[in-house]
């Protein structure tokens, strides 16, 4: 196996707040490896300090072999790390076909600044891409609806969409069912075990057990910006620290 994302030593404070302290993580081709840990714990400020939304005080974030630290969030999307979730990131005001085409454009084109209302009607085989991908996720049938009108469980699987039309090497979830009714929990948790998502390289960031259970190869627990923790499922369930800090406490939610 070859380690497709390495963070090695990353700090992050904020203020007097140590919101990671000395994070070291390496994330393994083809695997799928769950971030779990209790709110606050740190999770999504260490995604952020991954894609470039923050930058950590010190450690390094090395993707592809290649350091991320400084580099622009959109850069690093466009180098294959892509994230989804959590905020609400879709265009409301478009059409869900109008959605995923143009991540696969900007993708493309390496940038965010052509005129999608001039490009994509010519753009056929993107067009039959973003179709496709919407088949995929069983949202083919609403593709001329705008994306602000459909349902919630809906949008999340548009964004998951989105993600995939740009061939991620690493994609990475934050909470995908956050929110969800249990029946949308278990169709995401079949999509991302389908036969296009599994061997992506995946991590998630999840609270919900049963979710971090069926998908994760490996687990990572944080408790208060450190890793405490990493192994697989197994491994996690029987952890004494793991016990103590987090899966006994009954969280929070
Ligand atoms: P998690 O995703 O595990 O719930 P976060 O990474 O969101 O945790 O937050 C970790 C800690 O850092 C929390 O105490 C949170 O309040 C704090 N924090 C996160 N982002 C900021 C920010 N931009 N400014 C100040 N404090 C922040
Ligand atoms: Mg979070």
């Amino acid at each position: 196996m070859s380690t497709i994302l390495d963070i090695d030593g990353v700090n992050k404070t904020f203020g007097g707040l140590h919101a990671l302290r000395d994070v070291h993580l390496k994330i393994e081709q083809g695997e799928t490896h769950a971030i779990i840990g209790p709110n606050g714990a740190g999770k999504s400020t260490l995604l952020n300090c991954c894609i470039g939304r923050l930058i950590p005080d010190s450690g390094s974030v090395t993707f592809d072999g290649n350091n991320m630290i400084g580099m622009k969030a959109h850069d690093i999307n466009h180098a294959g790390m892509v994230r989804v979730f959590q905020t609400p990131e879709i265009f409301p005001d478009l059409d869900l076909l109008q959605n995923v085409m143009i991540p696969a454009l900007a993708k493309r084109e390496g940038t965010f600044s052509f005129n999608p209302f001039k490009t994509l009607a010519k753009e056929k085989a993107i067009h039959d891409e973003a179709m496709e991908t919407l088949a995929d996720f069983e949202l083919d049938k609403f593709h001329n609806k705008l994306a602000g009108s459909i349902s919630r469980g809906d949008k999340r699987r548009l964004e998951l969409a989105m993600g995939l039309i740009q061939h991620p090497t690493l994609l990475l979830l934050d909470e995908p069912t956050a929110g969800m009714a249990r029946h949308d929990t278990n169709r995401t948790i079949d999509l991302l075990k389908s036969e296009k998502m599994s061997n992506m390289t995946k991590v998630i960031i999840e609270h919900d057990m049963h979710v971090v259970f069926s998908l994760a190869d490996r687990i990572s627990v944080l408790a208060r910006g450190h890793i405490i923790a990493t192994g697989t499922p197994d491994e996690i369930k029987n952890d004494q620290k793991v016990k103590d800090a987090y899966l006994g406490e009954g969280d929070d939610e």
